[in-house]
């Protein structure tokens, strides 16, 4: 592949700045599993603001996936032998902070609901994203462990997204359309 000799760029790197993949693949790990972590208290939160008894089980079930996940990227540090550090994620701060705000400006009930949902697909959909970078990454570093379980959250995640798709098509968002024409 060319690339441009167009050195500088316009963001100056930091004195610290990744030199390699390597680097880069295990700043991008440290990322997610702060905010894995965090998620852990977002959820919570988020299923104790959802009235749909579907949308609750969700949320817990993917609570518990989430913990695990913490766990399998804990292993993941371990097989490339990086000592497991979370590092701020700037992008699920905004998200989850997103989420909080979307729960103060909505009813409590099927609105909230509808809300719950755009926001928790909102942090899949970041998730997917980075699980997918990191996979690929891994494949190619050669960390056939790391990427084997890297995969396996991709498809927790994937999954996770497409059940809250499905609890919104099924009656969320048309209780919720019809909640406003109460007005
Ligand atoms: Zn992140
Ligand atoms: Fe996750
Ligand atoms: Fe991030
Ligand atoms: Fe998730």
């Amino acid at each position: 592949m060319e690339t441009s000799d167009r050195k500088q760029g316009t963001v100056k790197a930091s004195t610290n700045a990744a030199k390699g993949l390597r680097e880069l693949f295990e700043n991008q790990l440290k990322d997610i599993y702060w905010a894995e972590i965090a998620l852990t208290k977002a959820l919570p939160k988020m299923a104790k603001n959802a009235t749909s008894t579907e949308l609750i089980k969700a949320l817990e079930n993917h609570l518990t996936e989430t913990e695990d996940q913490i766990t399998r990227l804990e292993e993941v540090f371990e097989a490339i032998g990086t000592k497991a550090v979370a590092k701020k994620c700037d992008a699920m701060e905004g998200l989850i902070k997103e989420g909080d705000t979307i729960m103060e400006e909505t009813e409590l009930g099927v609105v909230r609901d509808a809300g719950i949902i755009s926001a928790a697909q909102k942090v899949e959909h970041y998730e997917i994203a980075s699980y997918g970078t990191l996979h690929a990454f891994a494949v190619t570093l050669d960390e056939d462990r790391a990427a084997d379980l890297l995969a396996e959250t991709l498809e927790e995640e994937k999954k996770a997204d497409v059940k809250l798709t499905k609890i919104a098509l099924s009656d969320i968002n048309v209780d919720a359309a019809e909640a406003n024409e109460k007005w």
